[in-house]
């Protein structure tokens, strides 16, 4: 090789500053050169029961025209739980007071409860993502200012991700796919067939409920991955938290 010839360090170093610049922040180059998108923050989160609802419903609930009042600021942040909560009651009037309220309002009401909520109150209720609410089950919802039969909306939601369009692209998933998580810590889990919700404005985070979060003791996890494959014993590839 003549003197002349720029080195294999040189060479890489160069390949390395075009990409750099093609790519902008958030992704690096790796040492062959290859771009490696920057991993991505994971957040796993635990979705307690809680509901939304139409303002007409909240009209009938809290008194005309009265406005949820924002409590607490979600991760996702256009969503937040608000200070006002409903008691949700089932079949032969069992209850469970104290439902949070999760805001804005939107088009239509729905009750998400984990699957041991939905047995205490006698609810046979069906796995559903949000929003896909035809032929559920419906309860009966008490606010302070009235009361009201839900004729549907009552759902265990299914367990999901949401994500933005980098984030879709890095685990190789488009909106409505599956993916895998495997949570690591005292009660090692995988959570097969969350489903990929992808919108521009959502930050990646996944959303269990109080029943799977407790079986997998995921407040005390020590690591969160998302893997894409039809079941751990054929995992296609891994991806860190
Ligand atoms: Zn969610």
């Amino acid at each position: 090789m003549s003197t002349l010839a720029p080195s294999r360090v040189q060479v890489e170093e160069l390949v390395r500053s075009i990409l750099r610049r093609q790519l902008g922040a958030g992704a690096a180059a790796s040492a062959d050169g290859a771009a490696v998108a920057r991993r991505p923050h994971l957040v796993a989160n635990i979705s307690a029961r809680h509901c939304h609802l139409t303002q007409a419903d909240v009209d009938v609930l809290f008194g005309e025209g009265y406005q949820l009042t924002p409590m607490k600021r979600l991760y996702q942040p256009t969503e937040f739980a608000a200070n006002e909560t409903v008691a949700v009651v089932g079949p032969r009037q069992r209850m469970i007071p104290g439902v949070r309220i999760l805001g804005p309002c939107r088009s239509f009401s729905q009750v998400e409860l984990a699957f041991s909520d939905a047995i205490s109150l006698g609810i046979d209720v069906p796995v559903k993502p949000s929003g896909d609410i035809e032929g559920t089950p419906g309860c009966l919802l008490i606010g302070p200012k009235g009361s009201l039969v839900l004729p549907k909306g009552v759902i265990r939601a299914e367990r999901h991700v949401h994500m933005g369009p980098k984030d879709a692209a890095y685990y190789g998933v488009k909106h409505l796919d599956r993916i895998n998580m495997r949570v690591e810590g005292t009660c090692p889990t995988v959570l097969e067939g969350l489903l990929a919700r992808v919108h521009e404005d959502w930050k990646l985070e996944v959303h269990i409920d109080t029943d799977e979060a407790n079986a997998c003791d995921l407040a005390h996890a020590t690591k969160v991955t998302l893997f894409r494959g039809s079941s751990s014993l054929t995992r296609i590839q891994d991806f860190g938290s």
